[in-house]
């Protein structure tokens, strides 16, 4: 059968056959499922669209214990919220939801707005988050097209497939739109969003045991595994870095902030050994009046790799440990003790430079 070859009458059924499955398989047990308010449910938004539910959950609880509400988000600090954000990843998120409640207090009372137009006016929002908003906050019908509801109904409807140039948006939400039902939304959105993660999952899908299968496309024509269309995988970027962790004698780290832009953008980091340059002359670009005669434990640690879909960084944390406790602090630094003393937004892959070479010093 030509995976074209299937009519395409399925709206009604698909959306119940994704609910039923749900009322067995779903989850409710997520902590923004609970105490289900618009502000909470934009935020669990936020945090899962490039991080894994799993990891989502130890973090959403402390965030929203932090900053209750949009009027809390909006009068924090950046640094308060890139500390909180602390092991998410793609910080930026963080910037640009502070930046959010902040418009929300000015332009919206304080409140998320019911409408997909004003919803994707702030900072952060696309058309699925605000779909995502609508219907699980408000319960308006809204269609969402995150990452799991592209890949059912790419499978189901044999859309974006091989043979294919990659399909224009605005046919998957056609789709989308045409499965989403008017009543009990909210209860579809997260539905068909388990039913991507848990059942219709990008590697082995269960298709054996699925309520789709017999007016899947894919499926019927054997022919699964080619939807949707792989991504091209980026070439991976091969990193040498040298950070340098200056540490005073109690431990406090110097750590400068980065400017706008990049993933890292307004995040706080230890500065960077360039190539062809030694520790005195990054010390003096910094501005920072050490002598290296003050020096009590310095030296390199043993290299570690860090990488992900993108970039191989081969990293060796250079340790630089100072006699002396009061050396000023540069324009754009700032010494950092501990997250409950000095809460700078900063990435875990900085707290583990530092914790590197806290620890050197305490083994030597
Ligand atoms: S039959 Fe397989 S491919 Fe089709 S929707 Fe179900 S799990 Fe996905």
């Amino acid at each position: 059968m030509s995976p074209k070859s299937v009519a395409i009458n399925t709206l009604d059924w698909f959306a119940k056959q994704v609910l039923d499955w749900s009322r067995s398989h779903g989850r409710s047990d997520f902590p923004w499922q609970s105490n289900k308010s618009p502000y909470r449910v934009w935020v669990s938004e936020i945090m899962l669209q490039q991080t894994q539910a799993n990891t989502v959950v130890s973090h959403f609880s402390r965030f929203v214990e932090e900053f209750p509400n949009i009027e809390a988000l909006a009068s924090a600090t950046e640094d308060d919220v890139l500390s909180s954000w602390m092991g998410l990843g793609y910080y930026r998120r963080a910037l640009r939801l502070r930046e959010a409640a902040l418009q929300l207090v000015e332009q919206f009372g304080g409140k998320l707005p019911r409408t997909i137009p004003e919803l994707c006016s702030l900072p952060g929002i696309g058309r699925s988050t605000a779909g995502a908003i609508l219907s699980c906050a408000y319960n308006l019908p809204a269609p969402i097209l995150d990452a799991n509801v592209r890949r059912v109904l790419s499978r189901f409807h044999a859309v974006n497939g091989p043979e294919e140039s990659r399909i224009p948006d605005s046919k998957l939400w056609q789709l989308a739109e045409s499965h989403t039902p008017n009543d009990d939304v909210g209860s579809y959105t997260q539905a068909i969003m388990d039913f991507g993660s848990k059942q219709c999952i990008q590697s082995n899908p269960l298709c054996d045991v699925c309520p789709l299968r017999g007016r899947c496309i894919a499926f019927r024509s054997d022919s699964v595994h080619l939807y949707p269309k792989p991504r091209k995988s980026p070439q991976v970027v091969e990193i040498t870095r040298r950070p340098l962790v200056i540490l005073d004698s109690q431990g406090a780290c110097l750590l400068k902030r980065l400017g706008d832009g990049g993933t890292y953008s307004r995040l706080w980091e230890t500065p960077d050994l360039q190539p062809n340059a030694n520790v005195e002359q990054t010390l003096a670009q910094m501005q920072l009046p050490i002598e290296t005669a003050t020096i009590y434990n310095g030296g390199e640690i043993s290299p570690y790799n860090v990488s992900n879909q993108r970039i191989s960084e081969s990293v060796t944390v250079v340790r630089y440990g100072l006699q002396s406790s009061v050396i000023g602090t540069p324009t754009g630094t700032s010494w950092y003790r501990n997250h409950e003393e000095t809460p700078l937004g900063m990435s875990v892959k900085t707290q583990r430079r530092i914790d590197l070479a806290r620890n050197f010093g305490v083994q030597s």
